[in-house]
């Protein structure tokens, strides 16, 4: 079984998205979690999910997104998201530091308040942390995350920081920046395959001109195959261990 754990797909066009399917249906990817990132985007991941039967929906503010819509009460509109059957996560949530963000003091209140409500709904969340380990470090332990299953989205940090998340009970994420980035790949070898999950984080990339190099789920294939490269094993192998680490995370 092949899973995208972390993807934005539900932001594609109807006409792109329709090609993004027949590529990943060709391709036999088996399911695409749609994340969301503000309210709204939640709810279009829930609309998607309940019109394929591949994707399923995360729901969730990202921290970039806190000021993006009212997010008044927007814990009890999340939870009236999760009430659906195909929400299988909440995401996407996490720390965001750079020029102009969001006080990090209303992220770290939102992320906190988001990791209880998965906690409350038995969810597993996915997170973004960007400039900002230690302080997620800091949060992971205080919000005791460990008795949650959760994914660190998009791993791109080195070792240390890779085996603090191992030690407090995280998955790691691998996406596409794994396939060029040497520093990357290196610490990705040395963390427990058991522990590894894969995602795509698929939005729509217009700002490439060629539609065929757009990142699509599909690409889910060139991580495996660059894993069964360092990992040094099948890549049949490498597909299985990863399927039952997010069929883990999932509860599928
Ligand atoms: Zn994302």
């Amino acid at each position: 079984m092949l899973i995208d754990i972390h993807t934005h797909i539900q932001q594609f066009s109807d006409k792109d998205l329709d090609i993004l399917i027949k590529n990943s249906r060709l391709k036999n990817i088996d399911i695409i979690v749609a994340a969301g990132t503000t309210l709204s985007d939640s709810t279009k991941a829930l609309e998607l999910a309940n019109k394929y039967k591949e994707i399923y929906a995360a729901v969730g503010i990202h921290p970039q997104n806190i000021h993006n819509e009212s997010t008044n009460n927007y814990i009890a509109k999340l939870e009236k998201l999760i009430q659906f059957e195909k929400t299988i996560m909440v995401s996407e949530i996490g720390l965001d530091i750079q020029e102009n963000s969001v006080d990090i003091k209303l992220q770290r209140k939102f992320f906190s308040e988001q990791i209880n409500l998965a906690k409350l709904h038995h969810l597993p969340i996915a997170f973004h942390v960007r400039n900002a380990n230690k302080e997620a470090i800091k949060i992971i332990k205080s919000e005791k995350i460990n008795e949650i299953k959760s994914v660190a989205h998009y791993f791109s940090g080195d070792y240390q920081y890779a085996k603090e998340l191992l030690d407090n009970g995280v998955f790691i994420s691998v996406a596409k920046p794994f396939l060029r980035d040497e520093k990357l790949s290196s610490t990705i070898k040395k963390l427990p395959l058991d522990r590894l999950v894969i995602e795509t984080d698929s939005y729509p990339q217009y700002f490439k001109k060629n539609r065929t190099r757009w990142t699509e789920p599909k690409d889910l294939y060139n991580i495996l195959e660059k894993l069964s490269r360092i990992f040094q094993k099948g890549k049949e192998e490498i597909k299985e261990i990863i399927s039952d680490n997010s069929k883990y995370i999932l509860s599928i």
